[in-house]
């Protein structure tokens, strides 16, 4: 039976990549989207288009953010397939500011999407799991959870936040044999990143020892291993995507 998995934020960036590689798995895919409606029916119609895609995609519109909207999504998982195998925490924000120019409303509301939306899918997706007798959990995490960040504190301290959480619950949950890790990715092509200014941009671009931006499909290969079920022994784990930036 295809294994069944529920990636937040994956109608579009690192979210469609980490789908289109799981659809060539043939997994069973909830695609959670929030604003991108549009891009989310796109890629559903892309992967059905191709003719070999053997399982089922179903689109759900959910603020993660919000405790009761994540419960909905994973219990529209659980009912319409019966079981949940996988939860990619991909969904997250960046708007950037000094700590000093901020709102501080603002500040917390990238805490509550990027810590919060994995806090909120964690949590109600372990009852499916705890039923299966296994689960993976990858959160997408980013290295600048590890380095920080000038001038996006926000970001970087919810990045951070996601690095404790993985070890914590790798803790509280291997002894029913579900996993957690994190994925933490360097610069990558994807709206984020397109969004940023320039300057900012080609500054970033000469501290890459790679001297490339790294492709949203070589971060999702990566969760896609992570998402298999067959490399369970790597538990808690921040496992680095960032052309060496962080060395
Ligand atoms: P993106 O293209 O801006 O995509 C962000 C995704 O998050 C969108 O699909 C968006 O959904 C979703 N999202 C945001 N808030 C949401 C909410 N409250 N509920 C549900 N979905 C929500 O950015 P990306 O680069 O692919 O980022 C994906 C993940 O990778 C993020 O966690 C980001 O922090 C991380 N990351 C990215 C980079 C990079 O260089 N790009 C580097 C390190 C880490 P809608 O569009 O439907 O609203």
């Amino acid at each position: 039976m295809s294994r069944v998995a529920v990636v937040t934020g994956g109608s579009k960036g690192i979210g469609a990549a980490i789908v289109r590689r799981l659809a060539k798995n043939n997994m069973n895919i909830v695609i959670n989207y929030l604003n991108s409606k549009d891009a989310a029916e796109k890629l559903k119609s892309e992967i059905i288009s191709k003719g070999c895609f053997t399982g089922e995609i179903e689109l759900y519109k959910a603020d993660v953010s919000i405790e009761e909207e994540a419960s909905g999504l994973l219990n529209f998982a659980g009912t319409k397939f019966g079981t949940i195998d996988v939860l990619i925490n991909n969904a997250g924000v960046s708007n950037g500011g000094p700590l000093f120019m901020k709102d501080l409303t603002d500040w917390w509301k990238t805490i509550q999407v990027n810590l919060g939306s994995t806090v909120n899918c964690t949590r109600a997706s372990i009852p499916y799991f705890l039923k299966n007798g296994s689960g993976n959990i990858i959160n997408i995490g980013s290295v600048a959870g590890l380095t920080g960040v000038l001038g996006n504190s926000d970001y970087a301290s919810s990045k951070a936040a996601l690095v404790g959480f993985t070890k914590s619950m790798a803790r509280e949950l291997v002894n029913h044999k579900i996993t957690i890790n994190t994925v933490a990715p360097g610069f990558i092509a994807t709206d984020m990143v397109e969004r940023m200014n320039p300057k900012r941009k080609k500054d970033l671009l000469a501290k890459i020892p790679a001297g490339r931006i790294g492709s949203a499909s070589e971060v999702a290969e990566l969760v896609s291993l992570l998402a298999s079920g067959s490399v369970n022994y790597i538990l808690g784990q921040t496992i680095v995507i960032d052309g060496g930036v962080s060395m």
